[in-house]
Parts: C-alpha cells; sequence; structure tokens
C-alpha cells in the first residue's frame, strides 16, 4: 500500500507556486491508509520526468503525478510517461472530440487550434479518467507487470475535483480498504491563546484518548489538533470523536467549530436562525470583514450592507460618530468603535452592527496606542458590546485578526442570547 507523487511544473521550482497538490494528496491517501513513500517536483522537461517516473517505478511501482497535462508544449507529462513505458502517443477519438465540443459550446469562434489536439494525445494502452473540471483528462497507464502511473492536471480545482470523482475510487479499487488509517479533527477556537489554552487542557494536552495532540496557531485563533494513526476505520472515527469532544469540553465558549468551519459562516448561520440581519462599519479592515461575511454563500439573507469608515469624515456622515468625539477621545477608542455599530446598525436598519477600528501599521502608532492596537464592537439590537487587544503581526495579519476579533464578539453576543 505504498505510493509516489510526483508534481511537475517549472513554476513549482523556481518558486513561484506552492505545490499544494502533493500535500492534498498525501493527506487524502493517508486518510485511506496509503502510505506516500516519495515525494518529488521536477521542472517541465521531458526526459527529468521520465527519469523520475522510471525510478518512481522501480522503487514503489505506483505513482500519480500532478500537471503538464495541458495544450501547450511546456506540458511534457504525457510524452514523458508514454516513454517511461516504452510506448508511443496516439490520438484518441474520443478526446478529440470532447474537446471540439467544449470548444463550441464555450462559444470561441472558429476551429479548435491544432494545440488543443496534443490533450488528445494518450500513451498507447492507456485509460482515460474523465476530468467534468476542466478541459485536459487524466490518465492511467499500466505495465504488463502491474505498475502504474495516474495522470491529473496541475490545477488544484481540476486536481481535486478528479481525485474525488475518478482517482480515489481507482486508487481504493486497487489497494483493497485500508486496514489501518491517519486522520485528524481539528477543534478550532478563537480569542484564547495557546499557552492559556494549554494550561486549561492540563493533562489532556500530552494526549487526548491516546492521540497525539498538535497546537496550531494562526491568525483566525489557535487549531487544536488530533490525529490516529494505525488504527482501524471503525476505531479511528470513535478515538478522534471522543477526543474532539474532550477538547470542546474543555475550551469552552472559545471554540466555534470543528474541522474547516468558518468563523463567518458560523456568526451567519446563528444569526439565521434567530432571524437577525447584519450591518458593518469598518476603519482598519477597509471591507476585510465584509468580505468574509460575502465569501461564504448564501450570505445575503443576513448581511445588509457595510461602510468602509477609513476617514473620520466617514464615519461622522455616515455612521453619525460625533466629530467632538473623534477628537477627544481618537478614531482608535472604545467610544468611537461604539459608536460606529450603533450607526451601522440604525442606518442600515439592521439588528446587529458590527464596528473595527484600529492601528493596523507600520506607522500611525502612538505609545498610548501602539501598532496594532484594535477596537471591536457590536449593537446587537441596542445592547452594545466592545473589546480591545493589541494584535500582533504585520499590516495584513492585524487586519486578518482584527475581522476574526469582530466575528468572534458577535457569535459570543449572539451565544449570550441576544
Ligand atoms: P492546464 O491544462 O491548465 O495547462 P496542466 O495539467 O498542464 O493543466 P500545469 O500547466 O502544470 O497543469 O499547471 C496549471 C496551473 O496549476 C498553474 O497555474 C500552476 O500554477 C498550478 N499548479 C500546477 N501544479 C501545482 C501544484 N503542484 N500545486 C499547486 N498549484 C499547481
Ligand atoms: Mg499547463
Amino acid at each position: 500500500m505504498r505510493v509516489e507523487l510526483l508534481t511537475i511544473g517549472d513554476e513549482l521550482l523556481l518558486g513561484f507556486t506552492l505545490d499544494t497538490n502533493g500535500p492534498f494528496l498525501a493527506r487524502a491517501l493517508a486518510a485511506m491508509g496509503v502510505t506516500v513513500a516519495h515525494r518529488a517536483s521536477v521542472g517541465d522537461d521531458a526526459d527529468a520526468v521520465a527519469r523520475a517516473i522510471r525510478e518512481a517505478l522501480d522503487r514503489t511501482g505506483a505513482v500519480i503525478t500532478t500537471g503538464g497535462l495541458g495544450p501547450t508544449a511546456d506540458d511534457r507529462t504525457r510524452e514523458a510517461v508514454a516513454a517511461a513505458f516504452g510506448t508511443t502517443l496516439v490520438l484518441d477519438d474520443a478526446i478529440a472530440d470532447g474537446l471540439r465540443a467544449l470548444w463550441r459550446s464555450r462559444g470561441f469562434p472558429g476551429e479548435l487550434p491544432a494545440s488543443n489536439l496534443r490533450q488528445a494525445m494518450v500513451p498507447q494502452g492507456a485509460t482515460v479518467l474523465p476530468n467534468a473540471h476542466g478541459s485536459a483528462p487524466g490518465l492511467w497507464l499500466e505495465d504488463a507487470r502491474g505498475r502504474w502511473v495516474a495522470m491529473v492536471p496541475g490545477v488544484p480545482r481540476e486536481m481535486r475535483g478528479m481525485w474525488g470523482d475518478t482517482l480515489e475510487p481507482r486508487v481504493r479499487a486497487r489497494f483493497g480498504a485500508g486496514t489501518t488509517v491517519v486522520r485528524s479533527r481539528t477543534v478550532r477556537t478563537t480569542g484564547i491563546s495557546e499557552s492559556q489554552l494549554a494550561d486549561d487542557l492540563g493533562e489532556l494536552a500530552r494526549g487526548v484518548h491516546g492521540l497525539p495532540l498538535a497546537y496550531l496557531p494562526g491568525v483566525e485563533g489557535v487549531d487544536l489538533r488530533v490525529t490516529a494513526t494505525g488504527f482501524p476505520p471503525d476505531e479511528t472515527e470513535r478515538r478522534l470523536t471522543a477526543a474532539a469532544d474532550a477538547l470542546l469540553a474543555v475550551a469552552g465558549p472559545h471554540a466555534y467549530g470543528l474541522d474547516d468551519t468558518d468563523l463567518a459562516a458560523v456568526v451567519l448561520a446563528r444569526c439565521r436562525e434567530k432571524g437577525l440581519r447584519l450591518a458593518v462599519a469598518e476603519s482598519c479592515t477597509g471591507g476585510m470583514l465584509g468580505m468574509r461575511l460575502t465569501a461564504v454563500p448564501g450570505s445575503s439573507d443576513v448581511l445588509i450592507g457595510g461602510v468602509i469608515a477609513y476617514d473620520n469624515v466617514v464615519k461622522a456622515a455616515h455612521l453619525g460618530v460625533r466629530a467632538l468625539d473623534i477628537a477627544e477621545h481618537g478614531a482608535v477608542s472604545e467610544l468611537v468603535a461604539r459608536y460606529m455599530a450603533h450607526g451601522a446598525r440604525l442606518r442600515f436598519g439592521a439588528d446587529i452592527g458590527v464596528a473595527i477600528t484600529g492601528v493596523a501599521g507600520p506607522g500611525g502608532g502612538t505609545e498610548a496606542k501602539p501598532v496594532g492596537t484594535v477596537w471591536v464592537a457590536a449593537d446587537l439590537r441596542g445592547e452594545v458590546r466592545a473589546v480591545t487587544r493589541r494584535l500582533p503581526g504585520d499590516r495584513h495579519e492585524v487586519r486578518q485578526r482584527a475581522a476574526q476579533m469582530a466575528l468572534d464578539l458577535v457569535r459570543r453576543g449572539l451565544e449570550k442570547g441576544a
């Protein structure tokens, strides 16, 4: 149950593109109990690809490649794999017809460019893996000894789609269901430090239900991840659930979800349940809070809109913050944050107004209000809460953390039953 991964493309070697395909496939394979024995990247060089394929076939006999299946001259995977297998490329009529149909359906004028037909050239004897997410199909080539190479496109969205549609079932059929698997579960927390969490966890910090625990701090908070390695699938699931429950119990109100849960989605869901609508007022984040919320599909039934109140003139004219208060307390202050939230709620006719004002840096800090000082406020039907933090990181990080902090203030306010 061993596989190798080969990611292909000059841009990976030059560092312009971060290899995300390798890690995605590595996690997915581990989750089904298949070991990744070797991972490598090579450039768009047919000889280098062919050499890497030969080596992998000798070592492991099972390879998944990503990239280099497109229509252009730098896409050399097909010919390189054919060379490694000592075979040639032949035109696959079904792929060619499919490419022509796709060309017409997209409304392009004229005939399919000849270069596109490169995508219809397949190593003799290869099985075509349909690609419902783009134009280049995947390929599966196997030799008489049962050694195989699966080729999928480099575009991450297409690669992920094809993994689920065709490749995962094939790999599974090939190896049978794994007897032991590697799976993780993550408890997402925010508004609490890593060290505080570690203290609160006490004995659990060393392992939860026999599973090792990782602390993963980031701009959205601290993720707590437990990983089960080497148990049968049922046992894995049982242990992960028990461990996550134990972590949730300790993290209490700081936990907002599991795995890849997004705090903005949690806030929107809570608002929706309660029939509440939201408006935002953003200074230093300049729309990031709005972006977080509108990134979630279906947000329009909760989010009404907002104001980028960057200049104090906008805070006054569009949110009703008094110029006198700004002059007296400063734009980054509890009072101004509260009035911004209140103004957003009233002016948009919302149930909840959320506001952010802060010093994102690198300039603009003072002794009293150093870079990273942020006030967020939420007006929940007239009940206004505000919190301040001195956020770490550079300008981008401070802004990301501020948006998360504002979402969390709303979440906690709603949990207290607004
Ligand atoms: P296409 O038909 O789009 O040309 P392809 O199979 O030829 O697909 P590439 O040309 O290698 O794929 O890559 C297409 C895009 O996908 C590039 O923009 C590249 O940055 C991205 N990409 C390729 N490989 C990876 C990878 N391993 N991780 C993340 N992104 C990748
Ligand atoms: Mg390409």
